[in-house]
């Protein structure tokens, strides 16, 4: 099939912040085929490939002088089945479809990471996690292609060097690869993760996976504004790790701030902390901090990315004066090249 090229198309329904955008191309590529079409285009017309998934991690600008490219390859395969069965997933599938499909059939391993918006290739990105799981624990290898050349081939997950919301494709790699596809491998023993939050409460003694996902999903509808109702990039800051000795010296000042002991020093909540300084439910022009969750900054409608950032900067820089502690954020800033 050959490639669909739209002219000034309109990205504000493609993003979950619902910010206005417009990109001079944009493309739907559903095999590796016509993405290679697309990268060709992309080097003819001179214009700067972007790759979009579900819109749900990013800050766009009002317009992109480039090509943006959405994977729509939109399939999973068995690779083996067994006690450990193996999937192929394609970029274009839908993340929380696939979860919901997986822990349907009975297999365990992704049912924590339920109602996780955007597609299945952009979870390595930041090597997407909740509630005590992350993509890592069951992510074999991932299918990239080269923006530059358009080579294709397969990294381990070793390659990716995954960390917390961390990967090499947010750093060196950034901006060098479409993830066209993903192995994972899941389990038919029974190994539910129930440690996080009130999980444990909500299913019964022996839980289905599926049991599990459903309660996952309950809790975050509880905790988390829809992006269909309002418009929102989940957490906007990632949860700080301080040294320890600076984790000690803030619990004696703040008694309950929650702290969670990492390997590389103190993990702390970022809600929490934003929550201490009095901003839940702040709002600075058309764009707030979400009145349950603190840690959600939310589009009230009407906005653009330069009044968001500016929110933002005003979060980190009140955080940062009470807590000394610097809050990085977690949805990408798409930059146009002009
Ligand atoms: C309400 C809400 C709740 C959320 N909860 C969580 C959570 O619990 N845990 C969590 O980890 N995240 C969470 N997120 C963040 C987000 O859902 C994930 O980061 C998700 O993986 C982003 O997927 P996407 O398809 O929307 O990516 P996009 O936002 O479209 O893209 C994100 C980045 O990945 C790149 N990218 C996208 N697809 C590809 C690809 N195929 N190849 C190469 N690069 C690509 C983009 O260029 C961009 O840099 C939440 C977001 C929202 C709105």
């Amino acid at each position: 099939m050959s490639l669909e090229v739209r002219v000034e198309h309109d990205l504000a329904g493609l993003n979950t912040l619902g910010l206005p955008c417009h990109a001079a191309r944009f493309v739907a590529p559903s095999s590796e085929a016509t993405l290679s079409e697309a990268l060709s285009l992309a080097q003819q017309e001179g214009l700067a490939p972007l790759v979009l998934g579900g819109g749900s991690n990013v800050i766009l600008p009002s317009r992109l002088s480039r090509l943006v490219i959405q994977p729509a390859m939109n399939a999973w395969r068995w690779l083996e089945q067994g006690d450990t069965p193996r999937i192929e997933v394609d970029a274009g599938v839908v993340w929380h479809e696939l979860v919901m499909a997986m822990a349907g059939r009975g297999l365990w391993g992704i049912e924590n990471l339920a109602l996780i918006p955007g597609h299945c290739g952009a979870a390595p990105i930041q090597n997407i996690g909740a509630y005590g799981v992350e993509l890592a624990d069951v992510l074999e290898a991932v299918r990239v292609v080269s923006l530059q050349d358009g080579r294709a081939g397969w990294m381990s997950a070793d390659e990716c060097a995954f960390g917390y919301r961390d990967s090499l494709f947010k750093r060196e790699l950034a901006g060098q690869f479409v993830i066209t596809g993903l192995i994972l491998r899941l389990s038919r023993r029974a190994t539910p993760r129930l440690d996080y939050g009130d999980l444990a409460q909500r299913v019964s003694a022996a839980p289905t996976p599926l049991e599990v996902a459903r309660a996952v999903c309950a809790t975050r509808r509880e905790k988390l504004p829809d992006p269909a109702v309002l418009g929102n990039a989940g957490s906007f800051f990632t949860n700080p790790v301080v040294p320890r000795a600076q984790a000690d010296a803030l619990r004696v000042s703040y008694p309950d701030m929650p702290q969670f002991p990492q390997p590389d020093g103190v993990k702390l909540a970022a809600g929490w902390l934003i929550d201490q300084c009095g901003l839940k439910g702040w709002r600075h022009g058309h764009f707030g901090v979400h009145d349950r969750q603190a840690l959600v900054l939310v589009h009230h409608g009407g906005g653009t990315a330069a009044e968001l950032l500016e929110l933002a900067e005003m979060v980190a820089r009140r955080v940062e004066q009470r807590f000394g502690v610097t809050l990085q954020r977690e949805p990408r800033r798409i930059i146009d090249p002009g």
